[in-house]
């Protein structure tokens, strides 16, 4: 990772047209190259942290650079030729930040613009001119993060809130964000590096502390870190599908109102309803929010056996969505018996999380909810031991009974099962892995506390604890750094 003493520019608002935008400068050098481009009553240089400053943003006059990129270097993005350096380019409002107080703690210029697509763009090319370095993705976020001002799984937070496609889990990024996450982890941190200060002088001045035993209440400390991570990564499912958003799949045999269905939850017709069996031979997706989650239906060819080769091709393509969600919906025709491809279906279903719509409950009704259910589990082939999957009655075309599949659907997904513990919930899964291992590490300890030397109780202490920095960005590599910053937007 070069040029980290470089002053970076990039435009940090979105595209397309919009009241402002903003283009960024962040560096050692930012208030002298932002005074090339900018022409106002006060000099930048000169002017004092958090001040807005009304102006003009212009092309820099840097004749002899000029007429070197003249011979060799292209013009800048979108130009035919550079402007002449004076050109106007904005009228612009700048804000000046200087180090430490700052989104870096370097100097920041921010160019407040207007939106659109030519504005900021010829901005920060007036600013690379002036000889800023185009910013990478995240560099704002890196350069935050390796000054101290914020630890790794907050710079993370601010990826995840630009993400965020519901407000469940904006409110999540947010809470890590402000660093509710951090906060627990250091707390526990601390106290298993306590732990294994203790236990290592211990090993070392055995003799003088009367054995290398690891005291009871060194045990006791250990066993409460150990509780910790674990009630923290209990939420891990739930808040992985805020944070994510998950997919669920609709499947049944041909016929029974799948298309319909989705429709009806989906609230707009996309998907094509007919009375022929097999027209539903794509995959249509469309996500709707549920309790807070981003869900993703995908309405899929009905399974069924002796299907022509286009429908085929679908059912393939069924067997993937299936296996690429994290629950699915299965539709039945309670006004007509149950078939063979029910029963084959819901064999293919075994071991997944199902919720039953029990579909066409305005027609008088032949399939009862308890024959999907447990009570006559071995009619469909399911094995006897099998968790009882949770039925639903719906008329896709009437409405009945959809707030109630919703409901399920929710619930199935994970929702309701501990709101509270939301707020310092992980749920990216790089967070959920290293914590894992610390709580595996720390599971280790705790065992071998009483009967092990107290070398291999400080080691799995020590792995603990390592793991744990992975989070917080305390060992963490410049490898792991630039896998995580490369998920960024470039400005931010
Ligand atoms: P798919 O093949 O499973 O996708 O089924 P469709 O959604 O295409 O529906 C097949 C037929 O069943 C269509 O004629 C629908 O109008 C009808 N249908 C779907 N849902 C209901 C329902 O709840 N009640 C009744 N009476 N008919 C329905």
């Amino acid at each position: 990772m070069l040029g980290l003493d470089d002053t970076i520019a990039a435009v940090a608002t979105g595209g397309g047209p919009a009241g402002l935008a903003v283009v960024r400068l962040s560096g050692g050098d930012a208030l002298r190259l932002a005074d090339q481009v900018f022409r106002g009553a006060t000099r930048l240089s000169d002017a004092g942290s958090h001040t807005l400053h009304h102006g003009w943003a212009t092309w820099p006059d840097r004749g002899v650079d000029r007429s070197r990129r003249a011979g060799k270097g292209p013009a800048p993005a979108g130009e035919a030729v550079a402007p002449a350096g004076g050109a106007r380019l904005d009228e612009v409002v700048v804000s000046v930040f200087r180090a430490p107080r700052s989104y870096t703690r370097e100097d920041v210029v921010e160019f407040s613009c207007h939106g659109g697509e030519w504005p900021a763009r010829r901005i920060r090319a007036a600013l690379l001119e002036a000889g800023a370095r185009l910013a990478r993705p995240g560099e704002f976020t890196l350069r935050a993060f390796l000054s101290g001002r914020i630890d790794l799984a907050q710079a993370e937070a601010v990826a995840d809130l630009i993400q965020a496609s519901t407000a469940r889990a904006h409110e999540l990024a947010l809470s890590q964000l402000a660093g509710d996450l951090s906060r627990t982890l250091n707390g526990l941190a601390e106290r298993i590096a306590d732990a294994a200060a203790e236990v290592e002088a211990r090993v070392d001045f055995a003799e003088d502390v009367g054995g290398a035993e690891v005291p009871p209440h060194v045990v006791t400390a250990i066993g409460a870190a150990h509780r910790g991570l674990a009630e923290l990564l209990a939420g891990a499912h739930w808040a992985r599908a805020v944070r994510e958003g998950v997919r669920v799949a609709l499947v049944g045999r041909p016929n029974v109102g799948k298309s319909s269905l989705f429709n009806a939850l989906v609230g707009e017709p996309r998907a094509i309803v007919t009375p022929i069996p097999g027209t539903t031979r794509d995959r249509v997706s469309e996500a709707i929010e549920l309790a807070g989650i981003r869900v993703t239906l995908s309405d899929t060819a009905g399974l069924r056996d002796g299907a022509g080769p286009v429908e085929t091709m679908g059912i393939a393509i069924t067997e993937q969505a299936i296996d690429g969600s994290a629950a699915v919906l299965w539709v039945v025709d309670g006004s007509v018996p149950l078939g063979r491809e029910d029963c084959s279906l819901a064999r293919r279903l075994e071991g997944r999380r199902v919720l039953a719509a029990l579909n066409k409950c305005d027609r008088p009704a032949v399939v009862r909810d308890a024959d999907l259910a447990r009570s006559s589990a071995v009619d469909l082939g399911r094995s006897s031991g099998a968790e009882p999957w949770p039925v639903v009655a719906v008329s896709a075309t009437r409405g009945d009974g959809l707030e109630a599949l919703r409901a399920a659907l929710a619930k199935l997904l994970g929702a309701g099962e501990d709101e509270r513990a939301l707020a310092a919930s992980v749920g990216n899964p790089r967070h959920v892995e290293a914590l894992g291992r610390a709580r595996e590490a720390l599971g280790r300890a705790a065992g071998a506390a009483g009967a092990a030397p107290g070398e291999i109780v400080a080691l799995e202490l020590r792995e603990a604890l390592e793991a744990i920095g992975e989070v917080t960005g305390r060992s963490a590599g410049e490898d792991l750094l630039e896998r995580i910053f490369a998920r960024f937007c470039i400005g931010k």
